[in-house]
């Protein structure tokens, strides 16, 4: 049976420059290729956990506008449920430019209408919430949203996953709701260094796979040998892939082996969500 993941997050568009270099104050330069691909850490965790099995509702908004209507139709083309999913009129849809040159990227994301996820609007989809077998959260999108979207998670008995990224403090009751934290090991240094908040971490490790804490005892839960290509999206495919294996109710040990393997077939393409796996090609390589 299909398991029922909401994922409440943003939902970008990547316009990706690539150059020779990185022009300088008030220089122009002409650009070697350009590219626009769907993003925003939202989106594509939603569609990693598409891609694996899940009945997955996108909640979170674009802008009214062209490149909102293809955020919204890329989303659909991966299974996902897009009718909460509110297109506003005063912004235009979330934007990450991208500057990529030999060894250095510069990027600036613009939230637009992913700032227009509000407490309100996800009040307004507690349903959603409550039918849901777990919720996948993200820290693109308006901390307060976070903060309701973690309440409601737990007045229903939701398991809730939030990915501390980009790093940002939540107060300690928010923290408290989530089911599991999973931060990289740098938002972990940033985020929870000084805080007794163990149990509730999972913490990615790169190339070496995953940690967590039971009763006081770590456990390593080692990653895949790959021919890394494009590690883009790796962080974003292991969420959708732990809160589908969470969904399915299977052992935390299961769930972060799923995870690592999906994040690990995911670094052998290009692209965040142009290498994500299926459910199939990440059984193969668990077996
Ligand atoms: P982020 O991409 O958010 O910085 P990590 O680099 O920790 O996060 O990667 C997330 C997960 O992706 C890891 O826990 C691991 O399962 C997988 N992964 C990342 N890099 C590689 C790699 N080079 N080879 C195999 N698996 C990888």
């Amino acid at each position: 049976m299909k398991r029922k993941i909401t994922v409440v997050g943003s939902i970008n568009v990547d316009m990706v420059t690539t150059t020779a270099r990185i022009p300088s104050q008030g220089e122009t330069i002409l650009g070697d290729s350009f590219q626009t691909v769907p993003g925003g850490k939202g989106a594509n965790q939603a569609v990693a956990a598409a891609r694996l099995g899940a009945e997955v509702t996108m909640l979170g908004k674009v802008g009214a506008d062209m490149i909102g209507k293809e955020m919204i139709a890329n989303l659909e083309k991966n299974n996902i449920f897009t009718a909460n999913v509110e297109p506003v009129t005063d912004v235009p849809t979330g934007v990450a430019t991208i500057l990529l040159t030999e060894g250095d990227n510069r990027i600036i994301v613009t939230p637009g209408a992913n700032s227009r996820v509000t407490p309100d609007y996800i009040r307004s989809k507690e349903t959603v919430i409550k039918e849901s077998d777990a919720i996948l959260v993200q820290l693109e999108i308006p901390l307060e949203a976070v903060i309701v979207t973690l309440e409601l998670a737990e007045k229903h008995a939701v398991p809730v996953i939030i990915n501390p990224a980009p790093a940002q403090e939540l107060p300690q009751s928010a923290w408290d709701k989530a089911t599991w934290i999973t931060p990289n090991e740098q938002e972990k240094k940033q985020l929870f260094s000084k805080k007794e908040r163990n149990e509730q971490l999972i913490t990615t490790l790169g190339h070496k796979g995953a940690s967590f804490q039971k009763d006081g005892k770590e456990y390593i839960v080692p990653g895949y040998v790959m021919d890394a290509i494009d590690t883009t999206g790796a962080g974003d495919t292991f969420n959708g892939a732990l809160t589908t294996a969470i969904a399915e109710e299977k052992t935390i040990t299961e769930a972060v082996q799923f995870a690592n393997a999906a994040a690990a077939l995911s670094v052998t393409k290009f692209g965040a969500q142009g290498g994500m796996p299926t459910k199939q090609e990440v059984e193969a390589l668990l077996k």
